[in-house]
């Protein structure tokens, strides 16, 4: 039967005996039955099909640094058309970006997948970021961008919560060059519970285990750290322990400083000191590769060689600022091999300026 609903039938979704539709793009498993839609607003059930609303109908779209996602070690200072769609599968008190994220309707500016590729590459970007809201939500529209971007050399990163399910992960497998997999709060029960309207954190730990052992996505960590209420440092060592054990020493981690927004104008920066001592806590546990972010002109920003600890990538917020690496990324100074994929762009002429 034909629709007039907005969008296109959803693939993540399976009928269910009792006339119900169970999405499975993310974690939340809505059960959603006709003419209702699931949490995120933007996937419901028309004609006892599931249908993504949002397909086609994007709310962004315009050129960031691949530092700003944050992704330090992938196609470093590359620039990436960043695209977004309306709704998400979590209710962050502090999200920066509610304006879209929260709201719960179909808009945005229509685009086919072609277009979307085309505009990118119109803008001189390497990659396309699915970022803002929760990429999930619309992954059969970004499949569908990312397959375009691919057959134009263009490559394509999820910045993702992590709220997956095996099945987003295989499709995700199809078309995703790199992943940013935000944490809040470490994971911890509480902070997630009360501040994103999630049961736990144990969704966001199957996803990773899923991408590292079914699919070749580069994976970087980020971790937002919340003063006083999303700062536990247990919380820290346990996702530390697991990205070490789980996705390996060499895997890139982000402690990001918190800024007060929307529902968490009350609560302050994220003070340098206790960034430092997540950071800290990644070393002990032997991650090579912790950054800190939003901190611009902070050391911890650089990349380091973990043989001789020089500076070999010199950053300044998403600048890059100095490349001490060789043509196969080791270390000038010592030969160590940094894990770096693609080398850094020199034609960046605004936000690449070396200064050794
Ligand atoms: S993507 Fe939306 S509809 Fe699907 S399970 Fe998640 S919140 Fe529910
Ligand atoms: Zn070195």
């Amino acid at each position: 039967m034909q629709t007039s609903a907005p969008g296109k039938d959803a693939d993540l979704a399976i009928s269910l005996p009792n006339g119900r539709v169970k999405c499975t793009a993310c974690a939340r498993y809505c059960e959603i039955p006709e003419g209702k839609i699931g949490l995120c607003g933007v996937r419901g059930v028309v004609n006892n099909k599931l249908r993504l609303f949002v397909y086609g109908r994007v709310m962004a779209g315009h050129v960031d640094p691949i530092e700003k996602k944050p992704v330090t070690h992938y196609m470093p200072a590359s620039d990436i058309y960043s695209l977004a769609t309306t709704g998400c599968n979590w209710l962050c008190a502090y999200c920066q970006n509610y304006d879209i994220s929260q709201r719960r309707k179909v808009e945005g500016v229509e685009m086919t997948p072609q277009q979307v590729a085309e505009a990118a590459a119109g803008q001189g970007a390497q990659g396309i970021a699915y970022t803002y809201n929760e990429p999930s939500i619309f992954i059969e529209f970004a499949r569908d961008c990312g397959v375009e971007a691919h057959k134009r050399g263009i490559f394509n990163i999820f910045v993702s919560n992590g709220y997956d399910t095996p099945e987003s992960v295989k499709t995700m497998g199809e078309f995703l060059d790199c992943i940013t997999v935000d944490f809040k709060g470490s994971g911890k029960q509480e902070f997630v519970r009360r501040y994103i309207g999630i049961p736990n954190a144990d969704p966001i730990y199957q996803t990773l285990q899923e991408i590292k052992s079914k699919t070749k996505i580069h994976v970087e960590i980020t971790d937002l750290i919340v003063p006083q209420v999303g700062d536990d440092l247990d919380s820290a060592r346990k996702l530390c322990k697991f990205v070490y054990e789980e996705l390996g020493p060499e895997t890139p981690i982000h402690f990001l400083r918190f800024h007060p927004d929307y529902k968490m104008m009350e609560f302050d920066s994220t003070p340098i000191q206790t960034l430092e001592k997540h950071h800290a806590i990644a070393k002990e546990t032997g991650l090579q590769y912790a950054y800190l972010g939003n901190v611009p002109g902070h050391p911890l920003e650089h990349t380091y060689c973990p043989e001789c600890n020089k500076v070999a990538v010199g950053r300044y917020g998403f600048s890059i600022t100095s490349w001490n690496l060789d043509a196969q990324n080791r270390c000038k100074d010592c030969g160590h091999p940094i894990p770096i994929i693609g080398t850094v762009r020199k034609a960046r002429k605004t936000r690449f300026q070396f200064i050794s």
